[in-house]
């Protein structure tokens, strides 16, 4: 079906107009004889006038049309939507022809809104099969070659192409109150800082405003491309119909935003900045704890150091003065050694002079004397042996009672200091008791003295 036809006089005439487009009645076409030749403005094959049950005029196909002709082959519903395009296009006061082909033939617009003074011109396409964004995109870039604007109209829910052309997605409400826009249409929310998709406007106004210049196609800035499609639905959308106040708030807005941006740029430069001091100041402050902490171990080190010398100048002399004492005493007792033994000499020498003086004989008479003595005042019988004279026995000879040391028999004088505290010393006579007495170390009463004749008696015969 269509609305246009060629007319064999009047040439391009419109169902859709009381007059035709061209001052005719329809009655002058409709079911007249003889039939007048009316030819499809697409193929050119013939088509007649019709008039629908519900009291639609268009013009269809004679019968064998040709199956390609597009014209041919779009639904009543594709009709319908051109239909009420081009009649909000008139009540908008603009002229709205149906079906208009380029003399180039680079386009086909469905409806063609034309201003009164004829300077402005819109193609409005009701879009009702797929289509692909690349066609969308290279068909309207036509009409702008053309210096035509152009509004896609889709009846669907939720098609693609939504946002990559100037489009909207229009509805036939179920109370049959006309067509109103459901999508494509927008206002920025400033407060939410989003767009959001207006309902409920009728086509009628949409086109109304459209055409007075009051809703424009707008790009929408990158930002705000997700916008809000009512409830929680959301789209990604290029380009909407919307206010210029909209434009302008969002424009506002993203200043705003970008203002945000910059400011929080600068302060995260700023806390950067502030950190990278801190930061420097850290390294300054561990670098001067470091110092003194390496100023403060030198010292200590030296402070070990010195006191490590100290002690060991302390301890070096001490073991000095002890080696220097030990060397004294070994030469001490190397000398006292020398003395003693010096004196050991000295004494025997003298003992031996002192026993000199003894004959056997005499010796025999002190120790009968001995004896005598230690039987009358010891208890008991003397035992001497004439042995080599010993120091220990102050040089004189040990004389046993009863097994037990109780004296010394001749002490050598000089050796007196040797005798054992509590023993007696025997001797001869009273010259001998007189020199014992006169080197002391010993009192009288330990002496024992038997006056017996200093020289041998002469035998006389
Ligand atoms: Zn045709």
């Amino acid at each position: 079906m269509a609305f246009t036809a060629i007319h064999p006089d009047a040439g391009r005439i419109d169902a859709s107009r009381i007059d035709l487009g061209c001052g005719l009645d329809w009655m002058q076409i409709y079911r007249v004889r003889p039939r007048i030749q009316l030819g499809c403005p697409e193929c050119g094959f013939g088509v007649h006038a019709k008039v629908s049950p519900r009291g639609l005029r268009y013009f269809a196909h004679d019968p064998g049309r040709p199956p390609e002709c597009q014209m041919s082959n779009e639904s009543i519903e594709h009709h319908l939507l051109k239909l009420e395009l081009a009649t909000a296009i008139r009540a908008a006061n603009w002229h709205a022809e149906l079906e208009v082909r380029a003399e180039n033939g680079l386009w086909r617009a469905d409806v063609m809104a034309i201003s009164t003074d004829g300077e402005r011109r819109m193609a409005w396409e009701a879009q009702l099969s797929p289509i692909t964004n690349f066609d969308l995109l290279s068909r309207t870039a036509r009409y702008a070659d053309s210096d035509i604007d152009v509004c896609w109209v889709s009846p669907r829910d939720a098609v693609p192409w939504l946002g990559v052309v100037p489009a909207i997605g229009v509805a036939e409400p179920a109370d049959g109150l006309g067509w109103t826009v459901a999508d494509g249409l927008a206002r920025f929310d400033n407060r939410n800082g989003a767009w959001f998709v207006v309902k409920d406007t009728a086509l009628e106004t949409f086109v109304r405003w459209v055409l007075a210049g009051k809703v424009n196609t707008h790009f929408i800035l990158d930002r705000y491309r997700r916008i809000h499609l009512g409830g929680k639905r959301q789209a990604r959308r290029n380009e909407i119909w919307t206010t210029d106040k909209s434009v302008q708030l969002e424009r506002a807005h993203n200043v705003m935003r970008e203002r945000q941006t910059a400011w929080k740029a600068k302060k995260d430069r700023e806390e950067q900045e502030a950190e990278r001091r801190r930061l420097a100041v850290e390294e300054v402050e561990r670098a001067e704890a470091e110092r003194l902490r390496k100023i403060q171990e030198e010292i200590h080190q030296a402070e070990a150091a010195e006191a490590h010398r100290l002690w060991k100048i302390e301890w070096d002399t001490k073991q000095q003065v002890l080696e220097a004492e030990r060397l004294a005493k070994e030469e001490q007792e190397r000398q006292a050694e020398a003395q003693r033994q010096e004196r050991d000499r000295l004494e025997r020498e003298a003992a031996d002079g002192w026993w000199a003086e003894v004959s056997d004989a005499q010796w025999q008479e002190l120790v009968a004397g001995i004896d005598n003595h230690c039987l009358k005042h010891l208890g008991g019988r003397a035992a001497v042996h004439r042995t080599p004279t010993e120091p220990k026995y102050a040089f004189g000879i040990p004389v046993y009672v009863g097994g037990w040391l109780r004296g010394i028999a001749r002490p050598n004088p000089g050796s007196l200091y040797r005798l054992g505290e509590g023993l007696l010393a025997f001797v001869r006579s009273k010259r001998e008791a007189e020199m014992l007495a006169a080197h002391g170390n010993i009192t009288p009463e330990r002496i024992v003295c038997f006056n017996l004749p200093d020289h041998e008696q002469v035998q006389l015969f």
